[in-house]
């Protein structure tokens, strides 16, 4: 028996002692003691009643009307409470940081029920699913309304995951995953791909692209090695000389196709942050006037106008790659004995550096300008091939000045001619030395 026990015993003998006393005195034992009982109960009854008073509020100590072991009862109870909201407290703020860092996730994450209702969802999923708090305690079916989903769901094999469109737009696929967990709830992930679909189309693209521009050429290698084998024994030497001659073409245009792909390739790949110095553009610029005086060969007119004498922070091969592209193209678009010029020049409105060619040549239409810098795109590709055109050479001059913190900005008039600029912002200039 408890110590406290043994008090209210002793408490309830003392009572009946008292009355006992009393009823001695008084010559009535029995009513003596029933009186005594009956405050005793009554007593009892207060005590209870404080005790049910307090547990409605469970904040504050046992107060000190309570006593004996009815307040050790009180004290254990309050105890009890204290530890269990702590306990509480913890659990909210596991759940809490739980819950914020679900939420930072880019994925969409749902919780379901074991009757597919939605329990819980994270922000993301509101913008991947356009599932919203709302919808808690609804069935996820009936807001993905995907057959695909559906059977996914409920065939129970989570080992896999689904494709599916976004039930938001058509074209944002999404990557679902369920994971099983706790007492028959599943946790629904789903990762917006579409990046992913668009770079493996990107791939295939470029995968029968460049299969494609080497058909031709290596057709024409193949059809002139077989008359090689095929010819007479005695055929001319000069002849079979000029056979030979006419291989050069093709493999020329073979072998320019793989540098730029491969050009192309370093310039995705490898960055150019440690290789970075001060160029000298002037001097650059004039290099490539004279260059392009070469290829043109006295078939164009072609100015230079360097009116500033700002030098770049940056790699010279690649800034040299990327103007004589401009420049060429310029010569291989425009007609004989028209005009080209090219211009090194501050634009005092934006305070940026410009390098500009502009011809007078074919020119090309509004539609085709957002598109040149994409890969193997050409206006007209026959034109491109005869003058040894790879489609590739827009996309290297892009990749060379978003390097470099520059904008390629083109501007042009079917027939009348084009103008291409490279814009190099403030924090890419030098002044000369
Ligand atoms: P290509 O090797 O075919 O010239 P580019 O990437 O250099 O490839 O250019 C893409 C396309 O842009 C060209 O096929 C051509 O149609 C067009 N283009 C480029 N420069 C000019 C220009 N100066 N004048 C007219 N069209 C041009």
């Amino acid at each position: 028996m408890s110590q406290l026990w043994k008090t209210e015993l002793w408490r309830l003998l003392g009572v009946i002692f008292i009355c006992f006393l009393f009823g001695l005195v008084l010559d009535s034992i029995a009513w003596s003691l029933a009186i005594g009982l009956f405050f005793y109960l009554i007593w009892q009854a207060l005590q209870v009643r404080h005790l049910e008073r307090w547990l409605n509020n469970d904040i504050v100590p046992p107060p000190y009307e309570l006593e004996g072991i009815w307040h050790d009862l009180a004290y254990r109870i309050y105890h009890n409470r204290q530890r269990s909201r702590k306990r509480r407290k913890r659990m909210s703020e596991v759940i809490r940081r739980f819950q914020k860092s679900t939420q930072a996730l880019p994925d969409a994450a749902v919780v379901l029920t074991s009757n597919e209702e939605i329990e819980w969802i994270n922000n993301a999923a509101t913008r991947t699913l356009g599932v919203t708090k709302s919808d808690i305690g609804q069935n996820i079916n009936n807001l993905l309304r995907n057959p695909a989903f559906h059977n996914f769901l409920s065939q129970g094999d989570y080992s896999k995951h689904l494709e599916i469109n976004s039930p938001l737009d058509e074209n944002v696929s999404l990557d679902v995953r369920i994971r099983p967990y706790g007492e028959n709830q599943r946790l629904l992930v789903v990762r917006d791909i579409t990046h992913i679909h668009r770079l493996m189309t990107m791939r295939h693209d470029l995968i029968a692209n460049i299969s494609h521009e080497l058909r031709t050429p290596l057709t024409i290698i193949l059809g002139y090695l077989e008359m090689l084998l095929n010819a007479p024994a005695d055929t001319d030497p000069q002849k079979l000389r000029e056979q030979i001659t006419k291989l050069q073409s093709p493999t020329t245009r073979i072998q320019t196709l793989v540098d730029d792909l491969l050009m192309l390739s370093r310039l995705d790949t490898t960055s150019n942050e440690e290789k970075n110095t001060i160029v000298n553009i002037p001097d650059l610029v004039q290099q490539v006037t004279d260059e392009a005086q070469n290829i043109s060969n006295g078939k164009h007119v072609i100015h230079c106008h360097i009116e500033t004498d700002t030098h770049l922070f940056g790699i010279k091969d690649e800034l040299y790659s990327a103007f004589i592209n401009l420049a060429n193209n310029a010569i291989r678009y425009t007609p004989e004995g028209k005009k080209i010029c090219i211009r090194w020049y501050l634009n005092k409105d934006n305070n940026t550096a410009c390098f500009e060619v502009k011809d007078h040549g074919i020119g090309i239409a509004w539609g085709h300008l957002h598109r040149l810098t994409e890969r193997f795109y050409r206006v007209d590709p026959g034109r491109s091939k005869a003058t040894g055109g790879t489609g590739l050479g827009l996309s290297i001059v892009e990749q060379i000045l978003r390097r470099h913190g520059a904008d390629l900005h083109i501007d042009s008039t079917p027939g009348r001619g084009s103008t291409f600029t490279c814009i190099f912002q403030p924090g890419w200039q030098r002044p000369s030395q």
